[in-house]
């Protein structure tokens, strides 16, 4: 285990079978945990629910994830996607337009319940297809504003 500072904590997740666990280090503190929805032109298969962290804090504790590389983000870049290669569970994003930056399926994470919806990412592609989810969404972002 980690012990955090005051000022960070450290996120914890996995995978569904328990095969693969991992820690997001130094993640602020005492702030909500800031959930993103994204869309892309893939959402019929990519429709996920993220927590930004920085890649350099995302350490994996236990087994291996598998990895695809993306070839066709709607950045026009490659995006790296980790999912346990037993139960399938996806559980990062690594985009190569934003080196720094990991995207962390909310859902694998064992704080999900502190995430709270923040943002939408909708690509151009498919922007004005979608209208959203009543409620919780504060602002639409176009993906390739975030260089994502
Ligand atoms: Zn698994």
């Amino acid at each position: 285990m980690t012990s955090d500072s005051t000022d960070t904590r450290t996120l914890t997740g996995g995978c569904m079978c328990g095969a693969v666990r991992y820690e997001v280090r130094d993640f602020p503190a005492g702030k909500e945990i800031d959930g993103i929805l994204c869309h892309c032109k893939k959402m019929n298969t990519m429709l996920s629910f993220n927590v930004q962290g920085a890649r350099k804090n995302l350490h994996v504790v236990q087994g291996e994830p598998k990895t695809w590389e993306d070839p066709n983000a709607d950045s026009g870049k490659p995006i790296t996607r980790a999912f346990c290669g037993t139960c399938g569970t996806a559980l990062w994003s690594t985009p190569e337009s934003a080196p720094e930056v990991v995207f962390v399926k909310a859902g694998a994470l064992d704080q999900i319940n502190e995430v709270k919806p923040k943002a939408e990412i909708v690509s151009r592609g498919i922007n004005g297809q979608l209208n959203g989810v009543d409620g919780w969404l504060i602002c639409h972002i176009v993906a390739s504003m975030l260089n994502i």
